[in-house]
């Protein structure tokens, strides 16, 4: 065990058992099932890194967190069970106890196909809303899987408003995967051939700044890489975060059509990375009024989809989302999470929920151009 995991093994030992932490964790929440809180999950890990034997269920409490990081901010100890979950997927991969056929596939899938969502490669650009010409520059637009193949509207109106900003960049024709599955699924080997192909690439286009509409592709470039490979030497930026510098945040343009809608913080964006401002002054730009969640900001409420769940265990995923839903003030929800939307979106439509979700640049770009 390394010196972080030694850390967080002694993390797991200071729970008090406060229990203030259930109201804040979104399985437990839609659960009521205490192994699937941060306390089941502190016990959990403290077995695995004890080395002793799990049960199926254990496992499961593992890999069913969307380590969304919702019951840090009111823990008392301050102890970092998103960080400790994801370190104890880690120990059960490496003893082979996650015996999941449909992570497997995934992660072949992103070896064969260069994507996580079982997309063509071949329609990898079918978002783009022209031809796509070679252009040499040292920004890159880094689409991501599911906004290339699953929510498309998010790479597209992405793509049209870095363009209507002015802001000069290129894609790739073949873009790949950002590796996160591996990382999320504990696969740490997996995750640092994937990162090390793509820095390998980057390095060889000259890149110096990526911008992503993908919450998970910015938390990988941006923590994940640094954490396997040491360090990088290109920028992250959220296509929020750029939008919002002043020099483009001018050039949006009101619309008087455009009315309330509630802004949701993705746990990536807000609570792990500390964006909450950009995509409110995007939104405010427009002339939107913001309604707030109940939660918000750093107490921001998971949509259920983050770290693999939402492909293992879909139905507590969408009950996750569908509590979510139940608890905005307005019929239209923001967010600028590419997961959010496409796990909210199946949510209001599986479950018959009259809300509109949409992504932060669908509501600024100009639709006339
Ligand atoms: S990270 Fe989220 S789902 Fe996991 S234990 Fe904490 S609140 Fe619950
Ligand atoms: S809030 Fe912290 S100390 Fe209290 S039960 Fe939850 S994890 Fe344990």
């Amino acid at each position: 065990m390394d010196v972080k995991s030694s850390e967080l093994k002694k993390q797991v030992e200071q729970c008090t058992e406060c229990e203030i932490c259930f109201d804040y964790c979104p399985t437990f929440r839609v659960t009521k099932n205490r192994l699937f809180s941060p306390i089941g999950r502190l016990e959990t890990a403290k077995i695995i890194f004890n080395n002793d034997d799990v049960s199926d269920e254990q496992v499961e409490a593992i890999l069913n967190c969307p380590e969304c990081g919702e019951c840090e901010p009111v823990c008392p100890e301050s102890i970092r069970i998103s960080d400790i979950v994801a370190t104890a997927r880690v120990e059960l991969a490496k003893s082979n106890k996650i015996p999941l056929n449909r992570q497997e596939k995934i992660m072949n899938g992103i070896i064969k196909t260069g994507n996580s969502v079982r997309g063509n490669p071949e329609a990898r650009l079918n978002w783009l809303p022209e031809p796509y010409i070679e252009h040499e520059s040292d920004t890159l637009f880094f689409a991501g899987c599911l906004p290339s193949f699953l929510v498309p509207q998010v790479a597209t109106s992405s793509y049209m408003a870095l363009k209507q900003a002015g802001i000069d960049f290129q894609i790739l024709k073949e873009e790949g995967c950002c590796g996160i599955y591996f990382y999320d699924a504990g696969k740490r080997d997996l995750a640092e051939q994937e990162f090390r192909k793509n820095v390998e690439r980057f390095k060889s286009l000259g890149i110096k700044r990526i911008i992503v509409a993908c919450v998970g592709c910015y938390r990988c470039f941006k923590v994940y890489y640094p954490d396997i490979l040491g360090s990088t030497d290109f920028e992250v930026l959220h296509v929020s975060e750029i939008l919002a510098e002043q020099q483009y945040l001018s050039k949006i343009q009101k619309d008087p059509n455009e009315k309330a809608v509630t802004y949701h913080d993705p746990c990536r964006l807000g609570r792990k990375s500390g964006i909450y401002k950009a995509p409110r002054e995007l939104l405010e730009a427009r002339g939107m009024t913001i309604e707030e969640l109940p939660r918000n900001q750093e107490n921001g409420i998971c949509c259920g989809a983050g770290a693999g769940i939402r492909s293992l265990y879909a139905g507590l995923s969408m009950d996750i989302a569908e509590s979510l839903l139940n608890s905005t003030p307005e019929d239209e929800i923001v967010t600028s999470c590419s997961f959010c939307l496409f796990n909210l979106s199946q949510a209001a439509k599986k479950r018959g929920i009259n809300k509109k979700i949409r992504f932060i640049t669908e509501v600024i770009i100009e639709k006339n151009e």
